[in-house]
């Protein structure tokens, strides 16, 4: 599925310009800059689909792009910028939890985790709020290229640990860097089985 042409074809401000939801999704969550369109690039191997730093101060929105008719990646907006204004960080973390917990055909939110940094205070009120609405989520660790690989199975143990009773949460944890491009492959694989055949 990943060899298919990547098309953006939807961005939305506000949930009732979702569009309507009729292919499986899979959405791409994480605090700004833990890696997020550099995985979606590495993933889709369409450099360039996906603009890479979201700046602060941009306008965010939720954007939907299609693989054929067959899945669609979403990249929603990248949490907990450290200047942006509060009343706007509120208005996108409230965009991604209404996502999160209201979409129909969600099969997969991929929550992206800095292998080095590990899980933040926003990561785990979206992981609180995946578990009350059933979403299943997986955690995906980034920039594994940076930390000793031992650290990075460390991070990944004691993520598991972690989320040992979360019923939502889907194992295994992921890991990747998008970067030598180590695990982008498994986590594509991973990911092609939710698409429609
Ligand atoms: P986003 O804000 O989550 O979309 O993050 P970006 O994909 O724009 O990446 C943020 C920063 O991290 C950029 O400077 C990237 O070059 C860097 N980055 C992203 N992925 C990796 C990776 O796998 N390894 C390393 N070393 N750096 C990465």
């Amino acid at each position: 599925v990943f060899r298919n042409k990547l098309e953006f074809f939807a961005a939305a401000k506000i949930s009732s310009s979702f569009p309507p939801p009729t292919i499986p999704e899979i959405a791409f969550a994480g605090i700004s800059n833990v890696g997020k369109s550099s995985l979606l690039n590495a993933l889709t191997r369409q450099w360039g689909v996906v603009r890479t730093s979201d700046k602060p101060g941009h306008t965010q929105t939720i954007n939907f792009f299609k693989l054929a008719s067959k899945l669609c990646l979403v990249d929603l907006p990248g949490y907990g910028f450290a200047y942006a204004k509060d009343e706007v960080k509120e208005a996108w973390e409230e965009l991604v939890k209404e996502y999160v917990s209201t979409r129909v055909g969600l099969q997969r939110v991929c929550l992206l985790i800095d292998t080095k940094w590990g899980m933040k205070p926003r990561d785990r009120e979206l992981i609180d709020l995946m578990e009350k609405s059933q979403t299943p989520y997986q955690i995906v660790l980034t920039k594994t290229d940076i930390v000793f690989p031992i650290d990075v199975a460390r991070r990944a143990m004691q993520i598991q640990e972690d989320l040992k009773k979360n019923k939502s949460a889907v194992n295994p944890v992921m890991m990747v860097s998008s970067k030598s491009g180590a695990g982008v492959r498994s986590l594509r694989t991973v990911l092609a089985t939710l698409a429609r055949f």
